[in-house]
């Protein structure tokens, strides 16, 4: 069982709270450092007293996660993790600068930072095209270990840049669950992490400012729409027809994709959202002429946005990135149906961090030994 962090359960603070242990401004001091600060070790809790310290070393402890790597890259750090039970998970936070044509005294200013974080250990969904899908499927992440995933990027982040001018601290702005993992098939953790990320006292993020990414998993999107459960949606698409949806991506023979779009439909209704949809780039396989005609006519008259993803070549897997000029002419067709569509660059590759990357060094460690 993973540790369970009762600062992260308003229930037992309550309980703690009435019984006079652990009153209701002690608690908004642990968060002030963990949230404001972006603190995670008790040393650093400059603010609290020593018996509050000692409290939370005993009790309170925030981190359910080991950190065992991070890897710097201009634009990226790659965050390796070890669980309670010795597995492997990661994140990887990405640093949007300002296109170099805005940019003054070739100074490059930070716009803002996403954090792709992961769900499960492994993955159920088992695409062909992603390096976590050949890793299977181990547990399911708690709540704290995936808030443990923000908390330490905060963290690094403080560590990283330092204050802004005004005296602010930057922190994670975005958080896609895009990681390793399907987060629908983890939902309740999924949901009281989200309530983490978007309360005011904690991170407080705005709700357009966190995405659920799945590969369609029809009952959790209605669950979606019954607890409403107000956040970005993108759906993996990677195909406009079933044939090749299934080839790719083998838990869509249980999500039929007639039956995913008639759902989509209900969650845009209930929502009035629009739906990303994640698009895989693989050479030869779904960059044709012919698929982009069929994904217009999948998507036209939705609210969509189509985000292209040039494949991410690794070792691990036997596929090519399509050809830059292949990619426009995709995005063309698509934009020629009133689609709106983006390329998406690639972030992340260098570190291997990349979509459809993350659990790469677990698949080169175990090929090594
Ligand atoms: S692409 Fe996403 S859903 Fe598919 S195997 Fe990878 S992590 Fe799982």
């Amino acid at each position: 069982m993973p540790p369970i962090s009762p600062l992260f359960d308003q229930e037992k603070l309550e309980k703690r709270a009435k019984n006079h242990n652990l009153p209701a401004f002690k608690t908004k001091q642990i968060f002030f450092e963990l949230f404001k600060n972006q603190n995670i070790h008790r040393e650093e809790m400059t603010t609290l007293s020593k018996e509050l310290k000692a409290e939370l070393q005993s009790e309170f402890s925030p981190i359910s996660l080991e950190i065992i790597e991070t890897v710097e890259t201009h634009d990226t750090t790659k965050f390796a993790f070890k669980t309670h039970d010795g597995h492997l998970i990661e994140a990887i936070a990405m640093f949007h600068r300002q296109p170099e044509q805005h940019r003054k005294n070739n100074q490059s200013k930070l716009n803002r930072i996403t954090l792709c974080i992961s769900s499960q250990v492994g993955c159920p969904a088992g695409c062909l095209f992603c390096v976590t899908g050949k890793l299977g499927f181990t547990r399911n992440l708690s709540r704290d270990e995936i808030i443990s995933q923000v908390l330490y990027a905060n963290r690094r982040i403080k560590q990283k840049f330092g204050k802004k001018a005004d005296g602010t601290l930057r922190g994670i702005r975005n958080v896609v669950f895009m990681g390793m993992g399907e987060p629908l098939l983890n939902y309740e953790n999924m949901k009281q992490s989200i309530e983490i990320l978007l309360a005011q006292e904690r991170f407080s993020l705005g709700r357009r400012h966190i995405t659920i990414s799945t590969s369609g998993i029809i009952p959790g999107i209605k669950k979606l729409i019954t607890d409403k459960i107000d956040v970005k949606l993108a759906i993996s698409l990677h195909a406009p027809n079933q044939k090749l949806r299934e080839q790719l991506m083998p838990i869509t023979r249980q999500y039929p994709l007639s039956e995913l779009m008639k759902t989509i439909d209900l969650y845009v209704q209930a929502t009035n959202n629009r739906i990303f949809y994640e698009y895989i780039m693989i050479r030869g396989i779904t960059d044709t002429p012919e698929l982009a005609s069929q994904l217009a006519n999948l998507l036209q008259g939705k609210l969509a946005h189509v985000n292209l993803i040039p494949y991410n070549t690794n070792p691990a897997l036997d596929f090519l990135e399509s050809e830059p000029a292949t990619m426009q002419a995709f995005k063309n067709k698509l934009e020629k149906s009133w689609i709106t569509v983006t390329i998406r660059e690639s972030m992340g590759r260098e570190s291997k961090g990349a979509c459809g990357q993350l659990g790469w060094e677990k698949i080169k460690k175990t090929a090594q030994a």
